[in-house]
């Protein structure tokens, strides 16, 4: 039987369609029995004799090959066939999407090709079963239809079909390049190539960018191979597979690339065999970027000696790099700035309005300028060392830190300036304080000249507001003005020029009349002018009035008539709640939330809170409470301050805000002093400011105390408890429930029945007979000098008050304290003097301590020439040394016991010995607190004196 064999199809039968074929068995080259299909008609003319296959189904071929083995027989080899005998046959081929009928239609077959012998055979071969077999191959195709017959026509030839095998190519499926791409059946033409994804085999991965392909060609051979997979890491290629990579303890390997194991790179460790990469110790990190082989490294250490320099409102830092790099070449620095109050915990984050120059982060050089800083202010700076894998460690950050207090500084420019009114000869001037006033403005400079002048002459105007007028121009002229602010750090530098051109001269108007206008012109230094015209005067005169103190108080004050009297004593109503409502805003109780209690006023508590009046900011207050329980008169008295505190109005008086008269409890409500009472402060920063931050508070306080004697009014309480201090070291007066007013008459003096009298601060005349007096003020402003300069030393120490008065009397008077310039001590002794019409006045005492703020030269006092005398009066309140058997008593009795060790540890047994010690040495002992050094110094001068009156014996040191 002859089977159709195929590639894969099944082999089938042949289907006999015409009675000249016949299926004959034979044999084949190898005796084999085999079926044939074989034809002669030879004989007769016009044969078509069809044979046909069964339907074959194609499955996903387009391109089937058809191998036929046949033999042939020779026409020459048979006699009188000449003409019949045909020496080929036609193959034919059908699609159809499934099996048709038995009958052939000849129309419906397509030709494939004609098929000779290559060999043909003679007579008697056939007979004697040796057959010439010839092999000849088609191809059919494209085919589309599901399947297809194929056919054979002999037209008259002698045959013998002995297979016929049907066949398509496909690309058989195959693993390359770590990737496994399926059977693929081959494209329809000759020419085409199916291209063909491969998927990576298990544990392997495609390489990046590099997909594995390939194509198969017509022939069914793969070509082409394109990209491919990678074994993943901790895997490795064996053959066309990928196995895990197995190193042992302490190797790694981190890709199949990896030929061998590693050992973990530094601080690294595995301890599990077969793992592509080793993890690090505790506190080392590997940054992202870094692959498997590099070390694992750590945060840098801190940077080293940070030192800082000051220049006003800008702080330099500089250091060294890190003792510990952390094993990086990637360190950089980051600055951290905090402003701190005076309470060493209490800081913030700067904010924006500081600027850093390289930049804040990332620095890569060893050094940083932070500028914009505000004057008098604590910073707190820390520089912390980073790496790249800093962000990664969760350990505490190391940085180095410095405290910085910036020093004054002048404020900044005045750069908002608007014309108001500009006349032929007088132009209208107003603007905005400075960005950063680094302090209390207390006058504005307004510089101007001619703009086509040749020889530029400069006049000035001063004004201690926020607006002024220039008088005396020329008309038609255009001028440039330029404007400073004036802090106890001196001038800023001048704003932005402004060029405005004075209005026409009207017709009529002479230069003569313009001159007349003008009513003074003073000259309190060289190069300042004050002009003063008449225009602004007359309203002056009216008397006391908010607008007059924000204008030119100065030229105000000096053009003041005497016995002008603006402060209105409160008691002087008949109904007190009207004066209070008179000088004191009513505020809603539902406005104010109280906070915290923060110290005991006379009437109640004392407390700190916000307040949010409606269309305004949210601000600090100050909260004075008057306890439950009160009588009427309690509550008169109690809101007496206010009626009092109402009437001011200046940077260095504490302002009152309001009060709270309608509901309870009963309050008044005043700005917040965050630093609170002077001496309290003082005390706390014993040694920490500079002798210019020193003056700066008393000249605060003299300006505060110059508006208050200008009014009228006289304090009667004035002492470093009674001075508030804000967070810019601004000291501002304050408590005037004790104060009273004066009479006009001069001779009228105030009694009290029986007031208390606070003696050390008190002038003589005040005491004995009660004669309260701006000047007696001064006496006390004398002693709030004295206060500020010791740090909150108390006045006269521990003598009692009789003491005092006795002491005064006879002439005494307290001496400089530690490093206090003479010239502050003198202006205390001044203050201090008898007769009160030979005191200086407020007015002169601000003056005298800005001229020592311009030239600082003249605060400058060596170490130890302004230490305390040895009087009598000193006698009285220092140690008795005699009296003292060792240097851990004597400690004791000046409170530093603290240092009772550092003393010992140094061999400082003997008070003898302790005598002859220099600050040096005392600064050797570790004491590194300035204040405590100079106690201790100061103690140790006066022990030596004493030794000295004692024994008569010098002491070298
Ligand atoms: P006084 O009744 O005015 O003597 O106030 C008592 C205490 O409260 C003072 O010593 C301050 O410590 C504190 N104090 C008073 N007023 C203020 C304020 N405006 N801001 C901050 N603290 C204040």
């Amino acid at each position: 039987m002859l089977l159709l064999r195929t590639n894969p199809y099944k082999c089938t039968k042949l289907v006999l369609c015409s009675f000249q074929w016949e299926e004959i068995s034979g044999l084949d080259e190898n005796y084999t029995p085999i079926r044939t299909y074989q034809v002669c008609q030879v004989m007769e003319p016009n044969q078509n004799n069809w044979l046909r296959t069964s339907w074959i189904e194609k499955g996903d071929a387009q391109r089937i090959f058809v191998e036929l083995k046949f033999t042939l027989r020779d026409c020459n080899s048979l006699p009188g066939v000449v003409g019949t005998c045909k020496e080929t046959f036609n193959l034919y081929y059908q699609e159809t999407d499934s099996e048709v009928g038995r009958n052939i239609r000849e129309n419906q077959y397509v030709k494939i090709d004609t098929i000779a012998a290559d060999e043909s055979f003679t007579q008697g071969d056939l007979g004697e079963r040796k057959m010439k077999l010839n092999t000849e191959v088609r191809i059919i195709g494209p085919l589309s239809r599901r399947g297809f017959y194929l056919a054979f026509q002999d037209v008259g030839a002698c045959i013998a079909l002995v297979s016929v095998k049907v066949y398509y190519k496909k690309c058989w499926s195959i693993i390359e390049n770590l990737a496994t791409f399926p059977d693929t059946v081959t494209g329809s033409e000759f020419s085409s190539l199916v291209e063909v994804e491969g998927m990576c085999v298990s544990d392997a991965e495609e390489e990046a960018d590099n997909a594995p392909k390939m194509h198969c060609s017509a022939e069914g051979e793969w070509l082409v191979p394109i990209g491919k997979c990678i074994c993943k890491a901790g895997f490795h290629q064996k053959g066309f597979i990928c196995i895990e990579v197995s190193c042992g303890r302490g190797f790694y390997k981190s890709s199949s690339q990896d030929l061998q194991c590693s050992r973990c790179p530094a601080h690294s460790y595995n301890d599990r065999e077969g793992l592509w990469r080793c993890d690090c110790e505790d506190g080392y990190y590997r940054a992202h970027s870094d692959p498997p082989s590099v070390a694992c490294t750590r945060p840098p250490s801190a940077p080293q000696n940070l030192v800082y320099n000051i220049n006003q409102t800008t702080v330099s830092l500089e250091w060294s790099p890190p003792a510990d790099m952390g094993g990086r070449n990637d360190v950089t620095y980051r600055i951290m700035c905090r402003r701190c109050s005076w309470e060493p915990e209490e800081c913030v984050p700067c904010g924006g309005n500081v600027g850093y120059s390289p930049q804040q982060a990332e620095l890569v050089d060893t050094y940083v300028n932070v500028v914009d800083l505000l004057a008098h202010a604590n910073y707190t700076f820390e520089v912390e060392a980073v790496n790249g894998v800093s962000d990664l460690s969760r350990t505490q950050r190391l940085f180095a830190a410095v405290s910085v207090a910036t020093s004054q500084a002048a404020p900044s420019q005045v750069s908002e300036v608007i014309r108001e009114r500009v006349q032929q000869r007088s132009v209208q001037l107003s603007w905005q304080e400075p960005e950063q006033p680094n302090g209390v403005i207390t006058e504005y400079e307004i510089k101007y000249y001619e703009k086509d002048q040749k020889d530029r002459i400069y006049s000035t105007v001063k004004s201690r507001s926020t607006s002024a007028t220039v008088n005396n121009l020329k008309p038609s002229t255009a001028y440039v003005f330029q404007i400073r602010a004036f802090t106890t750090a001196g001038y800023g530098t001048y704003g932005p020029r402004l060029e405005i051109t004075t209005k026409e001269e009207a017709s009529g108007t002479s230069r003569t009349h313009a001159q007349a206008e003008m009513i003074s012109v003073l000259l309190p230094r060289p190069d300042q002018l004050i002009v003063c015209s008449s225009t602004s005067l007359p309203v002056r005169h009216c008397g006391y009035s908010k607008a007059d103190q924000e204008g030119d108080e100065e030229l105000y004050f000096q053009f003041k008539f005497p016995g002008t009297k603006t402060y209105i004593d409160p008691e002087t109503y008949e109904d007190p709640n009207r004066a209070v409502h008179q000088f004191a805003k009513e505020l809603d109780a539902s406005c104010i939330k109280i906070e915290r209690v923060i110290g005991a006023g006379e009437f109640g508590e004392v407390c700190s809170g916000r307040m949010k009046l409606p269309g305004k900011r949210d601000t600090s207050v100050a909260i004075k409470t008057l306890k439950v329980g009160y009588s009427e008169k309690q509550r008169r008295d109690f809101l007496c301050e206010a009626s009092i505190m109402g009437q001011f109005d200046h940077p260095n008086v504490v302002h009152l805000e309001g009060v709270v008269t309608r509901g309870k409890p009963v309050m008044i409500v005043i700005e917040y002093m965050e630093n609170g009472s002077l001496d309290a402060f003082l005390r706390k920063h014993d040694g920490q400011f500079t002798v210019i931050q020193l003056v700066g508070m008393l000249r605060g306080i003299a300006a505060g105390m110059r508006y208050l004697s200008d009014m009228g009014y006289v304090h009667r309480d004035l002492a470093a408890r009674n001075i508030l201090v804000n967070s810019n070291l601004v000291c501002k007066v304050s408590d005037f429930g004790l104060s009273r007013v004066i009479d006009d008459d001069p001779e009228a003096v105030y009694t009290t029945t029986g007031g208390k009298i606070p003696v050390r601060w008190t002038a003589m005349e005040a005491i004995q007979y009660r004669k309260f007096t701006s000047a007696s003020d001064v006496w006390s402003y004398g002693i709030v000098m004295w206060e500020v300069m010791s740090y909150g030393e108390r006045p006269y120490w521990d003598m009692s008050n009789q003491d005092v008065i006795k002491a005064i009397e006879e002439g005494y008077r307290l001496p400089a304290p530690m490093d206090c310039p003479p010239g502050l001590h003198q202006l205390m002794l001044d203050c201090w003097q008898k007769d009160r019409a030979d005191r200086p006045k407020f007015d002169q005492i601000v003056g005298i301590l800005d001229k020592m703020i311009r030239n600082p030269n003249t605060l400058k006092t060596p170490l130890g020439t302004c230490t305390r005398p040895i009087s009598p009066l000193l006698d009285q309140s220092t140690p008795d040394f005699t009296t003292f058997r060792s240097v851990g008593e004597w400690l004791e009795a000046i409170k530093m016991e603290r240092y009772k060790d550092n003393f010992t540890a140094e061999g400082y047994s003997s008070l003898e010995s302790v005598a002859r010690m220099s600050i040096e040495d005392v600064m050797s002992l570790g004491i590194t607190l300035v204040g405590h050094q100079k106690k201790i110094m100061s103690n140790i001068q006066t022990m030596r004196a004493q030794m000295l009156n004692l024994h008569g014996t010098g002491i070298q040191v």
